[in-house]
């Protein structure tokens, strides 16, 4: 209903431009906003999640000739975003929290690795504190996507707030959502400038043209002030939402406590959880498991597994001469043989929806129904029940 009227307003209001408005736009107000909820410096709202993070990389100057380090467990933006600065992706194995494993990170860096990407997958959080201390021994820039945790939190951080950059995403499916949309976060305010230039065509003949930063070729990654306005209306909702999944996060983890042969997933910060998956001994206890509603084994969802981004395994560019591969100092393989521990957490892994839209009262009920197929498949499963 806010919504409504929010673009209401700006529908009337005839100025649909965030630049006609200058700083009194509704796209300027939201970045103010949320830059103080998320304790960062600058915020700059871009038009996808996917458009966030090629800007961050470019603002951070990864180009081509660069190696930047990704999960093999991604939606697959994370992976085409620094083939689109001329950059190549080295694919990294997750560990059982389904985010990137740090000793797989050290073990991928080569001469030629610029940056880390770590992922925020399904509201879970990375490894912060290891990622920033590679980073910082081998002079790597880390820019975080927290386009699936938007709001998550790290150890009294928000995600997106910690790296040198951050990437939201704000499209249909995400915890904030204009449809479609997204936003830069950094504190350094070169870096901030540079994303700001590189996102619009016209930033020389704008209010703050005035930048000790040479102006360099653009893309158009700009939103109205009707995305502007629809982010601004729900910000003020995002903690609720965090409320809101942290409870069912505790009530469906219950579900899964003290069974055999199972494990809900190792968390980076368990205090701040806002996503459940469970890891089985067996794939077959997974396989199972997944076919319940509201139930997903990881590894058939499989647009998120490196297994099925063929654009980036075939090497594809739009035009082979702008193929970032070209310029890459070594062939770079995709091969599954060397991603073999993503594949198998994934093949044992679950995520249990936490149905935010859903009374408590039906949770509780769906939590004991769940507990009650869980024992079921352990006990059919187990070695013991076939002697
Ligand atoms: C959604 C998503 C993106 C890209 O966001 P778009 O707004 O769809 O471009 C990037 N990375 C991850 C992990 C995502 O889930």
């Amino acid at each position: 209903m806010k919504e409504i009227l929010a673009v209401n307003r700006v529908l009337a209001s005839g100025r649909l431009l965030r630049y006609a408005r200058g700083e009194r736009s509704y796209t300027a107000r939201f970045e103010t906003a949320m830059a103080r909820k998320f304790g960062v410096d600058h915020v700059l709202t871009v038009n996808s999640g996917t458009n966030a993070l090629i800007t961050a990389l470019a603002a951070a100057g990864i180009g081509p000739g660069d190696e930047v380090l990704v999960p093999a467990y991604t939606w697959v933006a994370t992976a085409l975003a620094p083939l689109a600065v001329g950059a190549v992706p080295v694919l990294v194995d997750i560990d059982e929290s389904l985010t990137i494993d740090p000793a797989d990170i050290e073990r991928r860096i080569t001469p030629h690795t610029k940056a880390i990407i770590p992922v925020h997958m399904l509201n879970l959080v990375a490894d912060m504190d290891a990622i920033l201390d590679i980073a910082q021994r081998h002079g790597l820039k880390v820019i975080e996507d927290a386009c699936q945790c938007v709001g998550g939190i790290y150890k009294g951080r928000r995600v997106g707030a910690i790296g040198d950059l951050g990437a939201l995403s704000f499209n249909h499916y995400k915890n904030m959502t204009s449809g479609e949309g997204g936003a830069v976060l950094c504190n350094d305010e070169r870096l901030f400038v540079r994303a700001r230039m590189y996102h619009d065509p016209g930033s020389f003949i704008r209010d703050h043209a005035r930048f000790n930063e040479p102006l360099f070729a653009a893309m158009n990654f700009r939103v109205s002030e009707i995305t502007g306005t629809l982010l601004h209306s729900q910000l003020s909702r995002l903690d609720s939402l965090m409320a809101r999944l942290k409870a069912r996060r505790t009530l469906l983890a219950k579900a899964f406590s003290n069974l055999p042969d199972c494990h809900i997933s190792p968390h980076n910060d368990p205090e701040n959880a806002l996503g459940l998956t469970v890891v089985f001994n067996d794939e077959r206890a997974a396989e199972l498991l997944g076919q319940t509603r509201g139930v997903q084994r990881l590894i058939e969802t499989n647009r998120h597994v490196f297994t099925n981004w063929e654009a980036v395994l075939c090497k594809r560019s739009f035009d082979e001469r702008m193929n970032p591969h070209r310029w890459a100092h070594r062939d770079i393989s995709y091969d599954p043989a060397d991603y073999q521990t993503t594949l198998d957490v994934l093949s044992r892994t679950c995520v249990i929806s936490l149905r935010p839209d859903l009374p408590l009262f039906v949770l509780r009920r769906w939590a004991k129904s769940l507990r009650r197929k869980a024992t079921r498949t352990l006990a059919y499963l187990s070695p013991q029940a076939a002697e």
